[in-house]
């Protein structure tokens, strides 16, 4: 069947501002007489992070950032580590850091991601970054949410005013979007797993979103007719890669539905370039 949603699609969208920061690392190449600087540090050898850290140094090669790359073994020490984020901190030619998660078993990322210098942080995991955001006056922004953020805007659907449902609050998805939906003057609802009807509080929304990671979890019955629906989730299934809504039924009664994959995914690459080039910008 035909679904009557408009398809949100990110692969299109993510290419559009991979197109726009392009433009804009050209103009601020000529500017501070060097490529912005992208600094990846990737810990251990699993292959899914080695992955990772390619694709954003492809994409960064695209739009002409430069890559600092700095391959760690999973052996390193917990103080060593920081001290080679410090270092990277302290290196002029480098704009944005990014630490691959998750971390090798025994390293702990929360004093990682802390040494980083808020202004190079690219993944806007500090708690700096963090803080401005909760507080009004974002910085850095998590890429993954700045990227739901950007598709609605690309995509002309107005957020001022709209009941907006969250589901999900973690530090790198869910409590980022609320925030940013906050400022963006919409009502925000937070759901999570102690939701008590959740399918009733999300049929309030005009623009939902699902960031759980539980496959299928948003079926038709979350969704009031003509919604749009954002599914941030990412699941690995015998059927391949699905999100956290039911695609096919959710389709027939929502206005406009981001897939998966292609929707949100493509939208965290082309984010963290924009916030390399951010990041750049603020250090000329
Ligand atoms: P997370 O840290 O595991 O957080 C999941 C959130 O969902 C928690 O707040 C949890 O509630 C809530 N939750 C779990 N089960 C629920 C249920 N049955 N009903 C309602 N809420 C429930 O996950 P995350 O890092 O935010 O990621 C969420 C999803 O997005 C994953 O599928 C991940 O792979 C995907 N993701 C995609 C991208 C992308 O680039 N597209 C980037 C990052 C993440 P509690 O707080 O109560 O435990």
């Amino acid at each position: 069947m035909t679904p009557d949603a408009r398809i949100l699609d990110g692969k299109a969208i993510a290419g559009a501002v991979r197109s726009d920061v392009a433009g804009e690392v050209g103009e601020l190449s000529t500017t501070i007489g060097r490529a912005p600087a992208l600094a990846t540090v990737l810990v251990g050898d699993d292959p899914a992070s080695e992955v990772y850290v390619s694709n954003k140094h492809r994409a960064c090669e695209e739009v002409g950032i430069e890559s600092v790359h700095r391959a760690v073994p999973g052996t390193v020490g917990q103080s060593e580590l920081e001290e080679i984020v410090r270092d990277l901190n302290g290196e002029d030619e480098v704009d944005g850091i990014l630490v691959q998660l998750p971390l090798p078993d025994g390293l702990d990322a929360g004093p990682v991601i802390a040494s980083i210098d808020p202004m190079k942080d690219v993944d806007g995991l500090t708690a700096e970054n963090q803080g401005r955001l909760a507080s009004g006056s974002p910085w850095l922004v998590p890429c993954t949410p700045a990227g739901v953020i950007e598709i609605l805007d690309r995509s002309d659907i107005p957020i001022e005013g709209k009941e907006v449902v969250v589901i999900g609050r973690s530090n790198l998805v869910g409590r980022p979007l609320i925030s940013l939906f906050l400022d963006r003057n919409a009502t925000v609802t937070a759901c999570h797993s102690r939701t008590v009807d959740l399918p009733g509080v999300c049929r309030r929304a005009d623009i939902l979103v699902a960031a759980v990671g539980v496959p299928g979890l948003v079926g038709a019955d979350f969704v009031k007719e003509g919604a749009t629906v954002i599914d941030v989730g990412i699941n690995r299934t015998d059927d391949g890669l699905v999100g956290d809504v039911e695609f096919e039924q959710v389709a027939e009664v929502a206005g406009a539905i981001t897939p998966v994959p292609g929707g949100v995914g493509p939208m965290t690459i082309a984010m963290l370039l924009a916030n390399t080039v951010k990041a750049a910008g603020s250090r000329r």
